[in-house]
């Protein structure tokens, strides 16, 4: 095994929840083989964003921006020309995290969608894959997806709580598939399935840290080091070990994001 076996595709360590240790958060990443973790700088009303855009250059971390479907109120041209600005200057490795959220409907509907579809044309214009945000919205991301056309630039569903239908449409647009801890919930089943029967060359895990410790750290912040959960988890659903998870998820994510990250 070598040291740096594993990734984590997805997280929020520049959020305040690791203020207070954040050193200590990433030698324990270190220390439990990720070798590279991927930031999402999301836009809000503290230009929430700047956060994770100062750190992942202190760190060279690859980084994606964008607006949340929770923030999609906020959406404007003068948003989307700063995210124009950050790809020009090749600092994103992506457009995201973006998407549809009818679970928590922090923005209305339909500014959801029109921000969703605006970061899609973005995406596309831009060359940027995107990384999408999805809960239970299933078939209307599916649908704006196909209509943008956003096989063309690519991307990941990240942390993926959705069914068949979803991977299967999802796999159909060249998109990757990212798993999370809730993947070792007892109650994901559905996920699970999915999990098990994706190609390996569309896998990837992540943490979403500081959200959805997997087990057997539920309830507490979750940190990088625990997507070692997700790739054990992985490796039982698969019949391989949790290296070969890691390996194929590390080449996934090169693949995704290489081009953009020299
Ligand atoms: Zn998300
Ligand atoms: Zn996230």
């Amino acid at each position: 095994m070598t040291d740096a076996w594993l990734v984590d595709s997805h997280c929020h360590v520049d959020m305040p929840q690791f203020d207070a240790d954040r050193e200590a958060v990433l030698e324990r990443a270190r220390a439990a083989g990720v070798g590279r973790l991927v930031l999402i700088a999301g836009f809000d009303e503290q230009d929430g964003q700047r956060r994770a855009l100062a750190l992942a250059e202190r760190l060279s971390a690859p980084v994606a921006a964008g607006v949340h479907p929770h923030e999609a109120r906020l959406f404007s041209d003068a948003i989307e020309d700063e995210l124009r600005g950050l790809a020009r200057e090749r600092r994103l490795v992506a457009l995201g995290e973006i998407g549809l959220d009818f679970h928590y409907d922090h923005s209305p509907r339909d500014v959801q969608r029109e921000v969703f579809r605006r970061q899609l044309r973005l995406a596309r214009e831009l060359g940027l894959p995107v990384v999408i945000h999805t809960r239970e919205a299933d078939e209307e991301t599916c649908a704006l997806l196909e209509q943008e056309r956003a096989g063309e630039c690519g991307g990941v569903i990240h942390c993926f709580t959705g069914g068949h239908e979803l991977a299967r449409r999802a796999l159909a647009l060249g998109f990757l598939i990212s798993f999370s801890g809730i993947l070792c919930f007892p109650r994901a089943e559905v996920i699970q399935q999915v999990a098990r029967e994706l190609p390996e060359e569309r896998l990837l895990i992540e943490t979403d840290a500081p959200f959805l410790a997997p087990p057997p750290h539920r309830g507490k912040r979750n940190e990088p080091a625990f997507v070692v959960e997700v790739a054990r988890k992985l490796s039982q659903l698969r019949g391989t070990t949790p290296e070969a998870i890691g390996r194929a998820a590390a080449a996934n994510l090169a693949r995704l994001i290489d081009a953009r990250w020299a």
